[in-house]
């Protein structure tokens, strides 16, 4: 028998959005062409809030203040669940010599997220690893990270175990069958296949939920969504004793210590269409603004050098609803740079719209406006 909704994509938008459904009572098939967050959901950084939040538009923050005080409690479930710890920490974040300050410090009033304005002396006290020189910083004490790839692991963990949900991994959807009916089109199979063996799947409410892939994979419905990949680098480091305690942002790249005394660093910004290689000049950039926040990394080897690709959209507002002249055709998508933050609220959405539930947000600025080419 169908499940009542098919979910295309297992990123943690796909994992969570699939996770609420099945709370309610649903029943989910989640269908993932390689494992569950293994792609932007695996690469990112996981700082728990936008970089720069108050560059943001307001449908931004309301996605983002709903998720934040959310991901606590789901990660202290998804612990207990399964043993995996996502590691929520929160270790504030760390902005030095911003242009913008006093437009954040009226931003953060306006929104009353805690932000503190530092001369040097308590910029060094706090961090006395930093480069010399800085002469202004705004703290941000509340900004948790989230250890993304075992967040990952949880979610599937979880979802794996679940008796309404379904995990099809290593199955890629590579087109739908659909009819148009009376107005509204309707999809009537998605076209699978597995270990190179076709198949179809019957649809009852089909989500498309594939990061930066949404608006390829939509095409096949000839439904254009302006969600394209946008390229990010990222390394990491290991220092042999804790170099850093917070999150640290200058000039639009940044420092996450881990619990483990990792560090990692991002991010590059490029438009280079579906490719994800890694490059010598993403290497060498990513590392010269990580040794001029924090000079002890000049010491250290790069672990590991990796690139995702993130799912962009115009101003970074994720596109989260039913597709219009559709009948049973739905997207949770395009949450670009936000898509870990704004993960747990996005996911909350779209299922209250399709449980008929009152939604905690207003899903007006999130509606999929597109246009169909016929
Ligand atoms: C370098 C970098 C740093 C980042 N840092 C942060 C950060 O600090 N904080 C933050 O909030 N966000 C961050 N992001 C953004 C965040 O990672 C993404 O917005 C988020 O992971 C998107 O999740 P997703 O589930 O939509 O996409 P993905 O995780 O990419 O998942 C989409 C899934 O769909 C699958 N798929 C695609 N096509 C098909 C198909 N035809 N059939 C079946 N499956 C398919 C893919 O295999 C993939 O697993 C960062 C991203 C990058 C790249």
């Amino acid at each position: 028998m169908s499940s009542d909704f098919q979910i295309v994509g297992g990123g943690v938008i796909g994992l969570l959005t699939a996770r609420e459904l099945a709370l309610a009572g649903a029943t989910v098939t989640v269908i993932e062409r390689r494992t569950c967050c293994s792609e932007a959901s695996w690469a990112g950084g996981g700082i728990v809030s936008p970089l720069y939040p108050w560059r943001y538009s307001a449908a931004v923050t309301a996605l983002a203040s709903q998720a934040q005080a959310s991901y606590p409690g789901l990660c202290a479930a998804l612990h207990a669940e399964t043993g995996i710890d996502p590691e929520h920490e929160v270790t504030g974040l760390l902005l030095l010599d911003a242009e913008d300050a006093q437009q954040a410090l009226h931003w953060a009033r306006s929104v009353s997220k805690p932000m503190d304005e530092w001369q040097t002396g308590a910029l060094y006290r706090h961090e006395s690893g930093l480069a010399a020189g800085f002469q202004h910083a705004l703290w941000m004490p509340g900004i948790a990270n989230v250890r993304n790839p075992r967040l990952g692991q949880a979610l599937t963990a979880s979802l794996r175990r679940h008796p309404r949900v379904t995990l099809l991994e290593h199955t890629a959807v590579l087109g739908v069958d659909w009819v148009t009916g009376s107005g509204a089109r309707r999809i009537r199979a998605l076209q699978l296949e597995e270990a190179g063996v076709p198949r179809r799947l019957p649809a009852t409410q089909v989500i498309i939920a594939a990061g930066a892939w949404s608006g390829r994979l939509l095409q096949l419905a000839q439904v254009s969504v302006p969600v394209t990949p946008v390229k990010g680098q990222m390394l990491l480091y290991e220092a042999p004793q804790r170099l850093l305690h917070s999150m640290v942002l200058h000039a639009g790249r940044y420092l996450i210590p881990r619990r483990d005394r990792h560090i990692l660093v991002g991010s590059t910004l490029e438009y280079a269409d579906f490719d994800k290689t890694t490059t010598e000049e993403g290497l060498q950039s990513l590392r010269s603004s990580a040794i001029a926040m924090l000079p002890a990394l000049a010491e250290l080897p790069v672990k590991q050098h990796w690139a995702g690709l993130r799912p962009g959209a115009p101003q970074g507002i994720p596109r989260i609803g039913a597709l219009p002249q559709w009948s049973n055709l739905h997207i949770n998508a395009g949450h670009f740079r936000n898509g870990l933050v704004l993960a747990p609220a996005s996911a909350r959405l779209l299922a209250d719209s399709l449980l008929g539930r009152v939604p905690l947000i207003d899903p007006a600025p999130y509606a999929p406006g597109l246009q169909v080419s016929l």
